[in-house]
């Protein structure tokens, strides 16, 4: 698929395929008044090729998974649901609580060594192919250059005066950016609320107050940042991009313009010398694919995003041209330098620094499945009843209650056996067998007896041990440790 439905290679002139120099894809519509910075608009041209392909294969399989996963259902109830309500976490067959928050620090772990690492191999991918900043732009512009034509068209209907046609246009492309940017707005807010449940509220509009405000929120978010703000998230709100740099370095692939062959730039006229000029025709269509407006030509810039844009632009000129392609590429600064080829460059991305960053993370990533893998399906907490103290009972026994929460994380009906443990002569009082509901918990209040200490000793405190066990399944068991007070 190629990149805002263009098919074929860029072209302006009509003597030519090639197009004539152009300096600038940013029309200078003149500074506005705007919160975030003075700005011009880039009518980003659009094009073709593998890496506007691969662009647009993040945009489905990202957009198939956000939009998609609230309509699956598991054992009855949405596959994935974090239902804040309940404090339960439901991923298809798990359910996680509040405390098993040391899953959630893992995978921000695992995602953050992910980034490092891809950066470390080839600059800016996240941005350049994954963001949602990126995705919703890719999408936005799609649907722009579908009703108001390519970005010359677009740049037109922008100058001309009001008329009826415009005032059409514009109202669809608005009307559908706004629904689209709401249901991002409603499938954001169905990962918590249920999508049965808001799907039932949207004829009358009847949601709750959160989620209105969360839909709203969301919807408006997606509809000004990737309608108007686009590049402009990226340069000036985005911090990743300020510290991108300490992730790079000089067997980093990036985006680069081969100067030493384009150099020096120019139109090539008619019986020239082609020794006399680079490979560089300077039609300056890299420029206008640039999503952020800027000048590949000029080095390494923070703007950029990594998107290869350009690299497809300048490979369909140098096709043209019958030239080889790659004047715009992705290659290492030393690369570059020593005049390395494609295998070379490539031993040079396996170095220490990424092969330390791959091994943490494929570390990580195993203890993780493991983790998931082995997780037993559930937890017990005790605590000893702060407003009872110990008190002595018949028998010459000491009694201390003891408030048990057994939680089952399974999705069926579970029961079982709590004993205790401890010093000699440990006794439970109270109902041991319980019955917790599916991704249910229970509390119980029981009560644990030890003889009273002799006489003249010094014992003001032991340590004793709680079980809960499966009755069905004898592997099914936590063991936790709490303390028994006597009195003084
Ligand atoms: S680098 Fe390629 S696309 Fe850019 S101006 Fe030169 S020839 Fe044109
Ligand atoms: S310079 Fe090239 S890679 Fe960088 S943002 Fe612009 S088009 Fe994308």
């Amino acid at each position: 698929m190629s990149m805002h439905n263009h098919d074929t290679p860029p072209s302006e002139s009509p003597a030519s395929d090639i197009p004539a120099p152009v300096s600038s894809a940013v029309e200078e519509t003149g500074p506005e008044e705007v919160l975030y910075a003075a700005h011009k608009k880039i009518y980003v041209r659009s094009t073709s090729g593998i890496f506007a392909r691969w662009r647009w294969i993040l945009v489905w399989i990202t957009q198939v998974v956000f939009f998609g996963l609230p309509w699956l259902t598991w054992n009855g109830r949405q596959a994935v649901w974090l239902n804040l309500v309940e404090r339960k976490f439901y991923v298809f067959g798990w359910v996680f609580w509040p405390q098993e928050v040391l899953y959630l620090s893992v995978l921000l772990i695992i995602s953050a060594y992910s980034l490092f690492f891809f950066t470390a191999i080839a600059g800016r991918l996240w941005c350049g192919y994954a963001c949602p900043q990126t995705v919703y732009t890719e999408i936005f512009l799609w649907i722009e250059e579908k009703i108001e034509g390519d970005h010359s068209a677009r740049m037109k209907l922008d100058k001309a005066p009001i008329s009826g046609r415009k005032f059409a246009l514009k109202t669809a492309k608005y009307t559908i950016w706004a629904v689209f940017a709401l249901w991002t707005g409603v499938t954001f807010v169905s990962y918590f609320s249920s999508m049965e449940g808001l799907l039932k509220s949207v004829p009358t509009f009847g949601f709750g107050p959160w989620e209105r405000f969360w839909i709203f929120f969301y919807g408006t978010f997606t509809f000004v940042f990737a309608g108007f703000m686009r590049e402009q998230v990226c340069k000036y709100m985005c911090p990743y991009a300020r510290f991108q740099s300490v992730m790079f370095d000089q067997d980093t692939l990036i985006v680069t313009y081969d100067g030493a062959r384009g150099e020096p730039r120019g139109v090539r006229r008619k019986g020239e010398d082609p020794a006399s000029r680079g490979d560089c025709i300077d039609c300056g269509i890299c420029v206008q694919v640039c999503p952020t407006g800027i000048d590949i030509r000029n080095g390494l810039q923070y703007e950029c995003i990594g998107c290869a844009a350009c690299v497809d632009a300048c490979d369909l000129i140098m096709d043209k041209l019958d030239l080889p392609r790659g004047l715009v590429r992705y290659t290492t600064e030393n690369a570059l330098k020593r005049g390395w080829g494609p295998s070379e460059t490539l031993n040079h991305v396996r170095r220490p620094r990424t092969l330390i960053y791959g091994t943490i993370l494929l570390g990580i990533i195993i203890a993780f499945i493991w983790g998931l893998a082995t997780r037993m399906p559930l937890r017990f907490d005790v605590i000893r009843d702060p407003f009872s103290l110990g008190r002595e009972v018949s028998g010459g026994m000491v009694e201390n209650d003891y408030i048990l929460k057994v939680m089952n994380l399974a999705e069926e009906k579970r029961s079982f056996v709590i004993s205790v443990t401890g010093p000699d002569g440990i006794l439970l009082v109270g109902d041991n067998q319980v019955t917790v509901d599916p991704a249910g918990n229970l509390e119980v209040l029981l009560q644990a007896r030890l003889p009273k200490p002799k006489e003249g000793s010094q014992s003001r405190s032991d340590q004793i041990y709680f079980e809960v066990v499966s009755t069905n399944d004898p592997n099914l068991q936590r063991r936790k440790k709490a303390v028994f007070l006597y009195p003084n």
